[in-house]
Order: C-alpha cells, then structure tokens, then sequence
C-alpha cells in the first residue's frame, strides 16, 4: 500500500526527586519493565521508546520540543509512577504540537497489604499523581487521550494501540495532498468547502488540475505496460465479458489499465496521496476512470467523485487509520424501508472500493448511463459483514462538522445481476429511523468514508485533536 514513513512513540515517565535516587532507580526500572512489555506483547504497530525521566520542567520541556522536531516520533505516552508536580509539565506540554497519551496506571496490580509501608505508598502513588497532571492537561486544554486501567491487561494495550493509529493518521493529516481532477460536480452543494480553512485545520493541500495535465500522463503509458498490468488483472480478477466481444471488451478495460498507470504517475510525480474525479469532466478521455480509481484505492489512494476533494481527504486518513484495511469512500444510494429489514444500499457510479470487497471481484463492462464516454470497465463485488463507522464531512460556512454514525454491514442475500456495480449494505444506528433522520437533521452528506476497521472513539479523538466540530449518531 501507499505507506507511511516509519513512526515510533516515546514513554516519558513522569516523577520527582523528593524521595531520592534510589526511588529514581526503581521508577526506571519499572518504566523499563512496562515499556518491554507494551513492545514484547502489546500487539502494538509502532514501538515505544523510553526517555529520561521526567523529573524537572528542563527535562520535560527539552522532550517535548525533541518531540515536535522529530518526524518518526508520532506522539508521547506519559505515566505518573509517582507524584510529579504538574507546574514542571507546564512549559513542555504547551510546546508538544502531538498527540499525547496519559496512561493512568500503576506498577503493581494489587496492593500488598501485609507489606505496604509509607515508603512503598510514597513511591507507588499513581492515583495521586494522575490527579495533579491531569488537571493540568485540562487546564491547557490539552485533547489528551486517557486510558485507564493495569498495564499488563489486553484491553488496555488495545486502547493504546488503537490510540496509536490515531496518532499517526494525526501526523499524516499534515501530508494529505488531494489532487482535483476538475472541479466539483455543478450544481452540488455538500461536497464544496473552504480548502484555506481545510488546510489551516487539517493540513490538507488540496490542488486543482485541469484534465488535460492528466491525459498527458495517460497518454504517455507505453502498451507495454498496459498488457502487463492487463496481465495482471487476469491473475486477480474474474473477467465477465457479459454481451461484448471479447476484443472490444479487452480494449476498454485496457483503458482503464492506461489510466491506472497515467494517474498513478501523475499522483507519484506530485506527491499526491488522494485525488478526486468529476464525470462532467473528462475532456480527452475515453472513459470515466472506474475500475482505475479502485485499483488506487485499493493501493491506499484517498478519493471520492465527483470532485470530493473533503470526502478524498478523510479517505486517505482514515486509511491510514485502519492501515488500509476495510476501508472506503461511499455513497448513500437506495432505501430498503421494509419493516425489519430497514437498511441502505451503499455503492457509487463505479468507484466502490475492494478493500472491502467480501468476494473475488469481476471486471464487468457496462454504459454509464451519464456522460458521453465510452462504456466503462470497473470492479464488480459485494460488501463485507460487520461492525462499521460511517464518516462524512461538511462545510457549514462558520466551522466543519463531522457527522458519524455507527453502522452495522452486512452481506447481501440476493443476487442483483441486472447491478453492474460492487454494492455494501448496512444498517443505522441506533435503529433506522432515528440514524438516518439524525443524520439529515444535522446535514450529513451523501459522501462517506466507511470503515470495518476504525472505531467511532478513534475518530471522535482525531476531531478533538484538530478541534473538530463533530456529532456522533450511535
Ligand atoms: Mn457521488
């Protein structure tokens, strides 16, 4: 996939010298002890690195700002082994432009009741020094994600780890580059928005090309490239060649390889991780890019149609979210409103993405029904089954919002064979009428991002983190 730099985290352990050295040494013993766990059986995808303690404001304010320079370095994990008075952690939380973790836990599990003395009280006092830092945390407003509960135990490390991926996507935010490939569809409302705001609150770039910096690159794709990647294709996917002959139907999923490899080096060419499409807008192109655009976000491509630059951005960093798994730009399509069966078909012109394909795709060939281009060659599937969050963003003219609704997948049990598109079914939260009318109420959009593998929490602490309007419908 599309990766991201490597990315580590750092464990500052926060203390004091009041109880003297020898009380230090077991404090970074501990620390030392807790940090091999998380990296030995946390299940974590990026590793943690112990600091210094933090035993005075010089110390901490010299790790934060190391923090902030660092690029590999995608957020900090802190403990109270002990008491840590919180006026030290002023000046370096303020510097910390990442995200920040306070781990409330302790050392040991139980207290140790025939041998507890005050030395042991004194040096094990997590309760209390979770107190004092936390106020402070609040007190600047800080955003910090708070996990509470025994370091050893496998739900809390989950909470960390998924914390993690959080963080990252928080980082990567910063890198977000959409490409437009024309403007937004005419006459649409939802999908537009201030990109000055995007970029000063996300740190979305978002850049407009007309389709004729794109063709350039199509047109330069060598056919042998293009057989190759046909090739490729052939290993990968079911061919249904429906009613066409076989040499027409070949031909036009060969344009869908060429712009594949043209989109893929122009986006390469300009650092760009996400694009959007327009299908009012394809001057000098044979057909809309359909199974192209899948084939990218299949690769970790952020992208919506219809010149969706916000819905494309909130893709990508969604993907990053869920290390591209299960995870994709959708489209609320068709109501089935039969009662007990309440739910909505979810899908797109083409561009339904095979993360989250639940069977072997198959290349079908089929009129557009809009536009004026030539049929077609896109991905045929359907959807996963499970526990999803659906995300769409929208420009209120004052501030964004987010709208997120919690959302349960499921496999379709009838065929669709007049469908020439891959198709999702879910169903709402809470319960049909009350998610969907939530949604409208608040003026979700019909752009969406959903996801089997990122929870509502994660998202809601990514909105708190870039101060993110957002409404949770669960
Ligand atoms: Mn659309």
């Amino acid at each position: 996939m599309l990766t991201v730099e490597k990315k580590e985290f750092w464990f500052v352990v926060g203390s004091q010298h009041l109880y003297g050295e020898e009380a230090l040494q077991e404090v970074r013993s501990h620390a030392e002890e807790m940090v091999k766990e998380l990296n030995d059986n946390g299940k974590l995808s990026y590793p943690v690195v112990l600091q210094e303690l933090a035993v005075s404001a010089d110390a901490i304010t010299r790790i934060m700002k190391e923090v902030n320079y660092r690029d590999e370095v995608a957020g900090v994990i802190t403990w109270m082994h002990t008491f840590s008075p919180a006026k030290m952690w002023i000046r370096g939380t303020k510097l910390l432009q990442k995200p920040l973790l306070h781990l409330a836990t302790q050392y040991n599990e139980s207290i140790p009741w025939q041998t507890i003395d005050m030395d042991f009280m004194n040096l094990n006092q997590a309760a209390h020094g979770d107190r004092e830092y936390g106020f402070i945390n609040a007190r600047l407003k800080k955003q910090n994600k708070i996990v509470v509960g025994y370091w050893k135990r496998q739900e809390v490390q989950k909470q960390i780890a998924e914390w993690m991926d959080v963080a990252v996507a928080f980082n990567e935010s910063f890198n977000i580059k959409v490409a437009r490939f024309g403007d937004n569809m005419r006459n649409v409302a939802v999908t537009e928005g201030d990109k000055v705001e995007a970029q000063i609150q996300f740190g979305w770039v978002v850049d407009y090309f007309g389709i004729g910096d794109l063709v350039r690159y199509i047109d330069a794709v060598k056919d042998e490239e293009v057989d190759a990647l046909f090739a490729e294709y052939k290993n990968l996917y079911d061919f249904d060649y429906g009613d066409y002959d076989h040499e027409i139907w070949e031909a036009h999923v060969k344009v869908q390889a060429r712009q594949e490899i043209g989109i893929r080096h122009f986006l390469e060419a300009g650092n760009y991780n996400a694009f959007s499409s327009n299908f009012e807008d394809l001057y000098g192109m044979q057909q809309l890019p359909g199974l192209a655009v899948q084939r990218l976000m299949a690769e970790g491509y952020g992208f919506a149609g219809e010149g969706d630059w916000k819905t494309a951005a909130i893709d990508r960093l969604m993907k990053v979210m869920a290390r591209n798994e299960n995870t994709g730009f959708m489209e609320d399509y068709t109501y089935e409103l039969a009662a007990g069966r309440e739910s909505i078909l979810q899908s797109h012109m083409m561009e339904v993405d095979p993360t989250l394909a639940n069977n072997k795709p198959k290349i079908v060939v089929s009129p557009l029904s809009m536009g004026d281009r030539e049929d077609p060659a896109r991905l045929v599937f359907d959807g996963k089954a499970g526990a999803g969050v659906v995300v769409s963003m929208a420009d209120f003219g004052t501030h964004y919002k987010l709208l997120i609704n919690e959302v349960e997948l499921f496999e379709p049990t009838e065929e669709a064979p007049m469908l020439p598109v891959a198709r999702v079914l879910w169903e709402i939260k809470p319960n049909f009428q009350e998610g969907v009318g939530a949604w409208i109420e608040a003026g979700g959009g019909h752009h969406t991002v959903v996801s089997l593998n990122v929870t509502s929490d994660q998202i809601i602490t990514w909105a708190k983190l870039v101060g993110l309007d957002y409404i949770l419908i669960k």
